[in-house]
């Protein structure tokens, strides 16, 4: 049994061949190549833009040339992950597809259903002369997976369609209404390097083993950011102890994860020393009460460490310190269209000293309401204005896609799913990002959702595609731009 065997033939053979493109993000010229002939092999019209992305356009059926456009979208890259054991070259190997139960996997690396899936039934749609519609358009994007690029340049004229369905969701029975769009805030500040005075104590604070997480999808399940949490220590520190001066500080990673560990080493006068242990055991006490249904395995230790060369001069140290523990972080408010949801967050995500004697802080922030992002990002630039940063900026901005709960296209796509299966599809947003805010930047007058067939452990080489799953996905599709001719 082979991947061509599977049904419906239509999407499975057409998988097939994507699977044997290389295609890993950054390296699409193979694949691009390839669905250009796709587009010359089924006489469509074809569109290549400036940064890579195909279109292919089929004419409305005749008689439906009143009936509304439909835009079929998929990112032709994948993630190029294999386990250790694999010789797999992503640049020149096509991906071995192996038929496992239910389901479909490759040989020990990742499939590339996400989002291969998504386009073979895109191209499927196009090329299938039994569904009569208005005018249809399949739609490839480039390197979602690093940075959304394709969607982000978009133009207009490669969005020729009133409706746009997304294939790059992973869960069957759930349609997808909305995204948020992102923006990483920067800050720079230039300190001076003091001579460590000697007659300090000085003391490593480290805190490890929280739990961390995405930054968008978990900045409501309650877990700590030890980013927050070694500010507000060390913020308690300089109010409590007579002197407490930072040497240093790292806290934090990626912008995109709740920060689980950080680091820092003060310096104090030797007759707090007593006081110090007192605030940090209760800094301690207050932090395992305040995560005890979220955090399990953290650990918060100070030890005594030998001085350090230089510390970080005072002031510097005391405006960066504040600015943090003053910045907002976590869920800023929640979806009023969707109950659940969070709208609008940031993520408090790092502490770093760099190159240059310069300490750096990162925050992420989200929102699927534009001006609300917006309101968010100046707060938090506001406190670090005032603190004194000599340096603010931002980086990857996109935009985020509003829930529309009265849209026509949702209605009529909750009511095709219904028809085939008997029950309502879960109608949900997500609080991460999607190629579709991107795409309304282009084409504010669209309507779209995002669906797909159930994938497991993508960006894995575990990643694997529900058999039965795909069947479902592509009757639905048919169905559904049926319903969208007939209206
Ligand atoms: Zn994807």
């Amino acid at each position: 049994m082979t991947v061509r065997d599977l049904k419906p033939a239509c999407v499975w053979q057409i998988f097939d061949e994507i699977t044997k493109v290389p295609r890993p993000s950054g390296k699409l010229d193979k694949i691009r190549e390839w669905l250009v002939n796709f587009a010359k092999a089924h006489q469509l019209e074809y569109k290549v833009d400036e940064v890579g992305n195909v279109a292919m356009f089929r004419p409305a059926s005749p008689g439906y040339e009143k009936a509304k456009a439909v835009v079929l979208q998929g990112h032709m890259d994948m993630v190029a992950e294999k386990s250790a054991t694999s010789n797999h070259n992503f640049d020149t190997d096509p991906i071995e597809t192996i038929v496992d139960g239910e389901w479909v996997r490759a040989n020990n690396t990742t499939l590339g259903a996400d989002d291969g899936m998504g386009l073979a039934i895109a191209l499927a749609a196009i090329t299938d002369p039994d569904i009569k519609c208005g005018a249809m358009e399949a739609l490839a994007t480039v390197d979602e997976e690093t940075g959304l690029t394709g969607a982000s340049n978009i133009k207009a004229d490669m969005l020729r369609g009133d409706y746009l369905l997304n294939l790059d969701s992973e869960d069957d029975g759930v349609i997808t209404v909305g995204c948020a769009g992102g923006l990483v805030s920067i800050f720079k500040f230039n300190y001076k390097p003091v001579e460590a005075p000697k007659d300090l104590q000085y003391f490593k604070i480290s805190f490890s083993k929280f739990h961390g997480g995405h930054s968008g999808t978990d900045i409501d399940k309650g877990f700590a950011s030890a980013t927050k949490l070694m500010s507000r220590l060390l913020v308690t520190l300089s109010k409590k102890l007579d002197r407490c001066e930072l040497a240093c500080i790292d806290s934090g990673n990626l912008h995109n994860a709740l920060a689980f560990n950080a680091v820092a080493v003060i310096g104090i006068n030797p007759a707090d020393k007593e006081k110090l242990a007192v605030e940090f055991n209760q800094f301690v006490a207050d932090v395992k009460n305040e995560y005890r249904n979220t955090e399990k395995n953290e650990e918060l230790v100070i030890e005594s460490v030998d001085a350090p060369e230089t510390i970080i001069d005072s002031d510097t140290a005391r405006r960066v310190i504040y600015a943090v523990f003053a910045a907002p972080h976590g869920v800023s408010s929640m979806s009023m269209e969707i109950k659940g949801l969070v709208e609008t967050s940031t993520n408090l995500a790092s502490i770093k000293m760099r190159e240059g004697n310069q300490i750096v802080v990162e925050a992420f922030s989200r929102s699927a309401v534009e001006s609300r992002k917006e309101e968010l990002v100046k707060q938090i630039e506001t406190v670090f204005e005032l603190a004194g940063a000599d340096e603010i900026l931002n980086e990857g901005a996109y935009e985020g896609w509003e829930p529309r709960m009265d849209s026509k296209l949702l209605a009529l796509a909750v009511e095709s799913w219904e028809k085939l299966y008997g029950v309502k599809p879960v109608v949900e947003a997500i609080h991460a990002g999607l190629e579709c805010g991107l795409f309304l930047k282009a084409a504010p007058h669209m309507e779209m959702i995002s669906y797909g067939p159930t994938l497991q452990d993508v960006h894995s080489p575990q990643e694997r595609c529900h058999i039965p799953a795909v069947q479902k996905g592509w009757d639905f599709t048919v169905e559904l731009l049926k319903e969208i001719a007939a209206m």
